[in-house]
């Protein structure tokens, strides 16, 4: 039988990685994971979710550490755990340093690594920094490579990436399929249409965030059956400025960082999306949810080119006005309900447990 040893730090990675976990304990494999902390207060409610539990808690967390530090730290921490489990397999999600430090003891002790998520590219090394790099990394690292879409398969092989390149849809889908088949159908729906935001990008601090801000805003006072939700992030750049800018209005609900579960209803919930998550972007087609991209550009271009998302950036006129036309045009509105979510449709995990049955990887 083989063992599995899963790696995550951060909430996306155990979002991503718990339903390939619960496939791969639903097929027998011996599965164990490893936390690095990252974001521990954050995802271990989440992993409850799903009924898992870390194996192994690294502490690799110093406040103002270097990348170097903390990657020198995951490299020492991750490798007795490595020779304690003796896995045959590890699997790294994205592109995080955790991700990629775990990918690097494991080569270095001649383990196998599994990508999930492999092949997303931007083409700039130093945007997004430094998870540009690290997934260009873990692509020569690992032996394994799970592009969510075809785009990026194509980026697999024209970096000479070869072997097994299933295509499988993105695991962040399978959790969110999991997820709303666990929840009531209209718990939480209010009366209002609603728009759903999450905004906190190092790249929409400051003035975007107030573009973007004064746009919404202008859109609530034309339409008034329309409220926003906006968790806000608990940084103080964002969480100042949004509430100066929209604390005031009486259709806008500023709140808390929501659960995993929570958003995902908060979702479903909503009439359209507008985010510069990469997650966001992933899991708003499959609800068939309009979603307004507030980035210049993204490495997911596959929602744009479907016709289910559309890139606004942070200018102000732009997102006031394709926000308005999408909730005042129905057929704007529902032509990106239209085509098939190009992320995936929910079962991902299971072709990655496919591929990883077959055990013909080098
Ligand atoms: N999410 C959440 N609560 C929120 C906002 C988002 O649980 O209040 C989830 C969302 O469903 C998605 C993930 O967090 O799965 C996205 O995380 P984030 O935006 O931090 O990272 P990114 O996807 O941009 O890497």
């Amino acid at each position: 039988m083989k063992k599995l040893l899963f790696c995550i730090g951060t909430r996306p990675e155990a979002i991503k990685l718990a339903p390939v976990i619960l496939e791969a304990r639903t097929r027998g494999f011996d599965t164990k994971v490893v936390v690095t902390g990252q974001h521990q207060d954050l995802l271990e409610p989440f992993l409850e979710w799903f009924d898992l539990k870390p194996d192994f808690r690294l502490q690799v967390l110093r406040p103002g550490q270097s990348l170097s530090e903390l990657t020198a730290r995951i490299l020492n921490e991750f490798q007795p755990v490595l020779g304690s489990v003796k896995p045959d397999l590890v699997l790294t999600q994205g592109d995080t340093t955790t991700a990629f430090a775990c990918s690097l003891a494991a080569f270095y002790e001649k383990i196998p690594v599994a990508h999930v998520e492999a092949g997303l590219r931007t083409h700039d090394r130093y945007s997004p920094f430094p998870e540009e790099m690290n997934r260009l990394l873990i692509g020569r690292l690992a032996n394994l490579h799970f592009p969510p879409t075809e785009a990026a398969k194509e980026n697999l092989l024209r970096e000479g990436i070869t072997g097994l390149l299933p295509v499988t849809g993105n695991t962040g889908v399978d959790a969110l399929r999991i997820t709303l088949e666990r929840l009531p159908l209209n718990a939480g729906a209010g009366s209002h249409r609603t728009i759903l935001m999450t905004c906190h990008r190092r790249e929409n601090h400051g003035e975007p965030l107030e573009r973007i801000c004064r746009a919404v805003r202008a859109v609530l006072d034309r339409i008034p059956d329309v409220e926003l939700v906006f968790p806000v992030h608990p940084n103080p750049n964002i969480k100042e400025r949004v509430q100066g800018l929209l604390g005031s209005h009486p259709r806008v609900r500023l709140i808390a960082p929501l659960g995993y579960v929570e958003f995902a209803q908060a979702m479903r919930n909503s009439t359209l999306l507008l985010t510069d998550s990469g997650g966001v972007q992933e899991e708003a087609p499959y609800l068939k949810k309009p979603i307004f991209v507030l980035r210049e550009s993204t490495e997911r271009p596959e929602g744009v080119a479907a016709g289910v998302a559309e890139l606004v950036g942070s200018d102000e006129e732009r997102i006031r006005n394709t926000v308005i036309r999408a909730l005042t045009d129905s057929t704007y509105y529902e032509s990106f309900r239209k085509a098939t979510s190009p992320y995936g449709d929910g079962f991902a995990s299971r072709r990655i447990l496919d591929a990883i049955s077959k055990g013909d990887h080098p």
